[in-house]
């Protein structure tokens, strides 16, 4: 604090409360004040706060190894997690490419595209084609990307190189989208990669596509040379009761994005993975990209302690039960008529969970002030997506607290 009274911190909202401690699915503030975490913090703490196993695993890899430069090495920690990782991805060997967060995932996924056709001899390929009501990230290409227009509209003189299709829930229809996106192939001549999010996440509330509809866009991609890239930033690692969202619907992507749940919040990682053939088309050594910061050992040992309390704990099975027994437990409580497809009305899969409010913020702050965190997604949708790890007490918990506040 200055001698002023104004915290030396440029914080991102103007009365921000400071958290002090968080174990399981609850916070902590400095007045005592207990919150259930129903958000994950923005759907990221997948295995619950306060693990001392990922802790050790953190220390014990920044005293044996802390930092080394990618350009130059590898490490066990790194190969290890991708190793092990690759078996739950829906992709056929894949190469992990790790960085510091969702939108550098989203960044290299674009330029890897690029790479990738700029190595088969068709360089004019440079367009990325992403849809309405999406969110990739918050970097300038990310954004781009992204159909969000409350966080493009600051930033409109520096956007627009790439399109935007409708979001998977203005029609019912597949072959509607599939034609749709083939004309806009046609007429745009120079796509290198069709970007989604397989469940929708910030930007839609959790909106399920239509059935097919990932079969009819996949095809059209395929017959066209357009690479397929699932952004799984919100949805990866259990967080809709599969370990990848692409799971629900057999979508193979040629190249998939990760984050938030990789390492539930413990460290700052990101993951780009490419298929075998994108990455050995591009090549090793070949890809004109890398931050200071990808490949780092202690996020690899990081994210690998979260992997084995996914693994050990079953929480893959969890999200899928949970999540139905808190979408039942909305329902009763009269949360009906909501968002998008989906389970009874209710958007989203597992233990991701649209819901229709009103006023999403002013939801979101009565919340709070009765110990619930929420995530504001939509002007007039939250979605929930508490730890992976809650148990029926906190969903009795939670369901109760967001009806003094919305019901
Ligand atoms: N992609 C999706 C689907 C997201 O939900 C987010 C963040 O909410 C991002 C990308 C960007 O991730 P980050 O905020 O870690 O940069």
């Amino acid at each position: 604090m200055r001698g002023d009274g104004v915290s030396s911190v440029f914080h991102r909202t103007a009365q921000p409360v400071e958290a002090v401690a968080a174990q399981g699915c609850w916070v902590v503030d400095a007045g005592g004040n207990r919150y259930l975490d129903a958000a994950g913090g923005a759907i990221v703490c997948g295995v619950g706060h306060g693990r001392p196993e990922i802790a050790a695993a953190l220390a014990d890899q920044a005293i044996a190894l802390d930092y080394v430069h990618a350009a130059t090495f590898t490490t066990p920690a790194l190969e290890t997690y991708a190793d092990r990782l690759s078996a739950h991805l829906p992709m056929e060997e894949p190469r992990v490419f790790p960085v510091s967060g969702g939108s550098e995932a989203t960044e290299t996924a674009i330029k890897l595209a690029l790479a990738y056709h700029a190595a088969r001899g068709e360089p004019h390929r440079t367009r990325l084609v992403g849809r309405r009501a999406s969110y990739h990230g918050n970097t300038l290409a990310a954004l781009d990307l992204s159909g969000r227009a409350s966080l493009r509209s600051p930033y409109e003189a520096l956007l627009g190189r790439f399109s935007h299709l409708p979001a998977s829930t203005e029609s019912d229809d597949p072959s509607w989208h599939a034609r749709t996106l083939e004309e806009a192939l046609v007429e745009f001549g120079d796509v290198a990669a069709f970007v989604g999010e397989p469940i929708g996440g910030a930007a839609s509330a959790g909106a399920v596509p239509p059935d097919g509809y990932w079969e009819a866009i996949t095809d059209v991609c395929r017959r066209h040379g357009v690479l397929v890239v699932a952004d799984e930033v919100m949805t990866g690692f259990g967080r809709t009761g599969r370990w990848f969202a692409a799971d629900h619907f057999g979508l193979r992507p040629d190249i998939l994005t990760a984050g938030k749940g990789a390492a539930s919040g413990y460290w700052p990682l990101g993951l780009c993975v490419a298929s075998d053939e994108v990455a050995a088309t591009v090549g090793e050594g070949r890809f004109v990209h890398g931050f200071t910061y990808s490949h780092h050992p202690i996020g690899a040992a990081v994210a690998g302690a979260v992997l084995t309390i996914i693994e050990e704990e079953h929480l893959v099975e969890r999200s899928a039960e949970a999540g139905d027994r808190l979408r039942r437990r909305l329902v009763g409580a009269g949360f009906e008529g909501l968002v998008g497809a989906g389970f009874e009305g209710l958007s989203g899969r597992g233990l991701l969970i649209g819901l229709e409010v009103g006023d999403s913020a002013e939801v979101t702050a009565a919340c709070r002030r009765n110990g619930l965190l929420v995530y504001p997604a939509t002007r007039s949708a939250i979605l929930l997506g508490p730890p992976l790890t809650i148990g029926d007490d906190e969903i009795v918990e939670l369901v109760s607290r967001l009806s003094l506040a919305a019901g």
